[in-house]
């Protein structure tokens, strides 16, 4: 068997799934090149029958990706994998990977299928998606909790068929390690013709054991891992492919293991998720959280500055995360701006570049110091999210002890430019009424949270926003100088995604 774990990375595919996390094609695009970067093996784009757009946002990551392989999910439907394999085609390396429920759970109330009735579907599906793909999966959807037997029977099936890799998800987040140790064992004692192909597992967070989950498969003989960056997913979240990576690195004194991840790019990866979502990390989230490397206590301070390894089992330097905070400022040219840039890991465009640097040079000239956090808001705002529906152009804010707050808002909808002003009862809520009344849009606003990027009291100021319409939710971001801009802009940057959930209908089935 080899000793290396094949990293399967479904941040935009079930990632995408997390309630608030929705991605449109641009920013898909923006995280594959990056996941390439990254080193992942393969990269679940999308779900391409599940809507037309998220079919183009696959196959124009499809069409730019060389390193990973990039593969669509789809149903055990002749029309879901022929929609899949259209939009992945083009790829320098492409799959497909189409599932089936196999628990009586799900036979019963989801799908109203025999077992016999599913053995033949899997097996016409295998068989259809080999036909077009030299790579296919096939995953036993809610396998932790099918019958054995009937598993391994589906199984032995998809392997004749001609899918080279198994998956054995634990869709619901149910099982424990030693259960999920046994199935695997379980399935490779008793079908022969797994030696010949690669098991893999894909394992949900609701008891917080997706991680372990997943080793634990890896242990029994799985050589691939299916996973998120940040852990994020439907419901708790998938295993977290920054966890898996590192647990596997650090203790390859146990797992005698390895993954062809390029772990100084993860930092940077988790940051780039974040922005792009919205979502953001918990502070005390392992690897990736802001105080995974922060050392509070006076003992375990005076431990780590005379030697390290009293306590730090890794160098954060392994993880891309950077010590020097203090970067540039209103003297930085052109060139240190695209250099620290690149630092960071952002390859931008010229016109990217013309962009993000203008936007800089703004910031410097109110702001003495800039740090990699204001660069990356900076980022995530001019390059990564585009405003495909609604776009802020100005607000002008009145306000104070003795005025009714009033908010005057320029904006342009759908290409069409609209201005406005409504009162309210304060600056943001009088912003919010007449950014609500140009777009005409009624959410319902769940969450407002502002907070400094950085210190001090220049630092830019973050709003953070969550939407909730006809039971779609959308988180946004704005980041400004002026808090009062910084919510405007995270309202527009939520709408902007409700609007692009509203056009696209959500599939039925998830994996
Ligand atoms: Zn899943």
């Amino acid at each position: 068997m080899t000793d290396q774990v094949l990293i399967f990375d479904t941040t935009l595919r079930d990632g995408e799934q997390s309630p608030g996390a929705t991605m449109n094609q641009h920013e898909k695009l923006q995280l594959a090149r990056q996941l390439e970067r990254l080193g992942v093996d393969i990269i679940e784009a999308g779900f391409p029958a599940s809507s037309g757009g998220d079919k183009e946002a696959v196959s124009r990551i499809a069409s730019e990706i060389k390193q990973s392989r990039v593969v669509g999910l789809a149903r055990s439907l002749a029309e879901d994998i022929e929609t899949s394999w259209s939009a992945v085609e083009k790829a320098a390396k492409p799959g497909i990977h189409t599932f089936i429920a196999t628990s009586d759970i799900h036979l019963k109330h989801k799908l109203r299928m025999s077992r016999e009735e599913v053995i033949d579907r899997a097996g016409k599906a295998v068989r259809l998606a080999r036909s077009l793909s030299d790579w296919v999966e096939f995953s036993c959807e809610d396998a932790t909790r099918s019958d054995r037997d009937f598993l391994c029977k589906v199984v032995e099936t998809a392997i004749r068929e001609g899918a080279g890799t198994i998956n054995i998800p634990d869709t619901v987040g149910y099982s424990y390690p030693s259960e999920i140790y046994d199935l695997i064992k379980f399935i490779k004692v008793s079908i022969s013709e797994t030696e010949n192909i690669i098991i893999s597992t894909h394992c949900h967070d609701d008891l917080g054991l997706a991680v372990a989950n997943s080793l634990a498969a890896v242990e029994a003989g799985a050589r691939q891992v299916e996973c998120t960056i940040n852990g994020i997913g439907e419901r708790a979240g998938n295993a977290s492919l920054e966890e898996i990576v590192m647990a596997l690195r650090t203790r390859k004194d146990h797992f005698k293991l390895t993954t062809g991840i390029v772990t100084d790019q993860i930092f940077h990866t988790s940051r780039l998720v974040t922005a792009i979502t919205g979502m953001p990390v918990q502070p005390n989230k392992a690897i990736v959280g802001a105080n995974a490397f922060s050392h509070e206590s006076g003992i375990h301070q005076d431990g780590v500055i005379k030697e390290r390894s009293t306590y730090e089992i890794m160098d954060p330097k392994t993880v891309g995360v950077s010590k020097s905070s203090l970067v540039l400022g209103k003297h930085s040219g052109r060139h240190a701006f695209r250099e620290r840039m690149q630092a960071l890991g952002y390859s931008l465009a010229e016109e990217e570049v013309n962009l993000t640097f203008k936007r800089f040079k703004e910031l410097a000239d109110r702001k003495k110091t800039i740090y990699d956090e204001d660069l990356e808001a900076i980022v995530a705002e001019e390059v990564l999210r585009t405003t495909e529906t609604y776009k802020l152009l100005s607000v002008t804010i009145m306000a104070g002890s003795d005025v009714v707050p009033t908010a005057t808002v320029r904006m342009t909808v759908e290409g069409e430019e609209c201005h406005g002003a409504e009162l309210g009862n304060g600056p943001v809520d009088a912003t919010y009424n007449a950014i609500l009344k140009l777009t005409g849009r009624r959410p319902k606003l769940l969450r407002f949270a502002i907070s400094g990027i950085t210190g001090g009291t220049d630092a830019l100021g973050e709003a953070s926003i969550r939407l909730e319409e006809d039971g779609n939710v959308a988180v946004g971001k704005g980041a400004h100088e002026d808090i009062l801009v910084a919510s405007a802009k995270a309202m527009v940057n939520a709408l902007n995604r409700l609007a692009y959930m509203s056009r696209r209908p959500q599939a039925a089935n998830r994996l």
